[in-house]
C-alpha cells in the first residue's frame, strides 16, 4: 500500500497545512477542475478569486459563525447582512426542515443573496443584480 508523506509539497509548492489534533481535515485541498492539490492558504486565495467573478457560488454558513459566509476551509468570503428562517415545513415522511435565506456583502462591495437548509452548513448564493 502506498502511503503519502505528510510533508510532501503539494502542487502549489507548499506543504499541507498543519491541522490541529483531532481535526478531520487533511490540510490539503483539491481543485475540482484540475485535480491539483493545494494547501489551505492557496485554496482560500483560489476560492476568493472564483467568488469575485462568480454569479453563483456555494459556500458555508455554520452555527458557530452565523455572521459570515465562509469557504469550507473557514476563510471569510462575505458578511451576512440579513438572515431569515422560514417556518417549519414537514416532509411526507414525517420529518421537517427549515429554509434559511441570507443576504451578504463581500469585501469588494458586491451583494449576494442565497438560501440553504437550516440543518446543514451549505448555502447557495447568487450575485444580486441590483448590487452596489
Ligand atoms: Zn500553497
Amino acid at each position: 500500500m502506498m502511503t503519502v508523506d505528510p510533508n510532501t509539497p503539494l502542487d502549489c509548492g507548499h506543504p499541507p497545512t498543519p491541522q490541529t489534533k483531532g481535526s478531520i481535515t487533511t490540510g490539503r485541498a483539491t481543485d475540482p477542475d484540475t485535480g491539483k492539490t493545494m494547501c489551505f492558504l492557496c485554496a482560500e486565495e483560489d476560492e476568493r478569486q472564483r467568488f469575485a467573478t462568480a454569479e453563483r457560488y456555494s459556500a458555508y454558513l455554520t452555527k458557530q459563525r452565523p455572521n459570515v459566509i465562509t469557504t469550507w476551509t473557514g476563510a471569510v468570503l462575505a458578511k451576512v447582512t440579513s438572515y431569515t428562517l422560514s417556518p417549519k415545513r414537514y416532509t411526507p415522511t414525517g420529518g421537517h426542515y427549515q429554509t434559511e435565506y441570507v443576504r451578504a456583502e463581500a469585501p469588494d462591495g458586491s451583494r449576494w443573496h442565497g438560501q440553504g437548509r437550516a440543518d446543514d452548513d451549505l448555502i447557495h448564493l447568487r450575485r444580486s443584480k441590483s448590487g452596489r
